[in-house]
Formats: structure tokens, sequence, C-alpha cells
């Protein structure tokens, strides 16, 4: 979508630091992180969240979930514990209409989170 920051990012448009890429999923460090590992887990073609996950796109929201215990290795807190967030609306706190998880590691993260 045209102005939307994270398919620019997918695009190449804007720069990020990336953690893994394939032809359908994207993962790249937050770039005001929560936690000392705050990655963002988007898939390439502009889904706006969960309310519009649908039977059409649920596939690439699978491929997103198989790619956290890849990553989760990849940076090395599979063993330590990590959280995967997705705020949907604004009322949670979703800032950009994009879907996307993060995956928060490396700090005690209590619950409930606030
Ligand atoms: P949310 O508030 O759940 O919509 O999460 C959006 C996240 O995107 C926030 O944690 C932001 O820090 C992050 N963010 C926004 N713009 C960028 C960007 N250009 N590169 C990396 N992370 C970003």
């Amino acid at each position: 979508m045209e102005g939307c920051i994270f398919c620019k990012i997918a695009r190449g448009e804007v720069p990020a630091q990336p953690v893994y890429e394939d032809s359908q999923v994207l993962a790249f460090r937050d770039v005001n992180p929560a936690a000392p590992v705050h990655v963002l887990i988007i898939p390439k073609e502009h889904i706006p969240g969960v309310l519009s996950i649908t039977e059409e796109n649920v596939g690439i929201v699978a491929r997103m979930w198989e790619v956290i215990p890849k990553l989760a290795g990849e940076l090395s807190v599979a063993e330590l514990g990590f959280r995967v967030v997705v705020n949907s609306g604004e009322g949670a706190g979703q800032s950009v209409p994009h879907l996307h998880f993060h995956l928060l590691a490396g700090r005690p993260l209590t619950w409930p989170p606030g």
C-alpha cells in the first residue's frame, strides 16, 4: 500500500535491519526496542491487522508463525523465553496499520502486560 511504512520497508524503500526474509515474510529490528531483543515479523503483502485476516490470506499468517521458532533459535532466545505480541486497534496500541507480530526477549517479561 502506497503510504504504508512497513510496505515501504518490505519494498526496500525505507531502510531497516532485517533478520529474516523469504518471499512472503520479512522480520526486522524494531526501531524503538522495548526489550534487548525486539523484532517485528510482517507479511510482505499489505494486511492492515488482525481484523483483516481471512481464509484467503491466513496462509501467510501461518508462515509468519512458522518463522517465529526459527527466529527464536537464530536470536538465541528460544531457551531463555520470549513473547509474541500483536496489538489490534489504537486502543490496544497499534500504531502501524500493517499486520505485525512483536517478538520480545532478553529481559524479564511480566504478566499481565500493561
Ligand atoms: P504497534 O504499536 O504495535 O503498531 O507497533 C509498531 C512498531 O513499529 C513500534 O514498536 C515501532 O517502534 C515500530 N516501528 C515504526 N516504524 C519503524 C521503522 N521504520 N523501522 C522499525 N520499526 C518501526
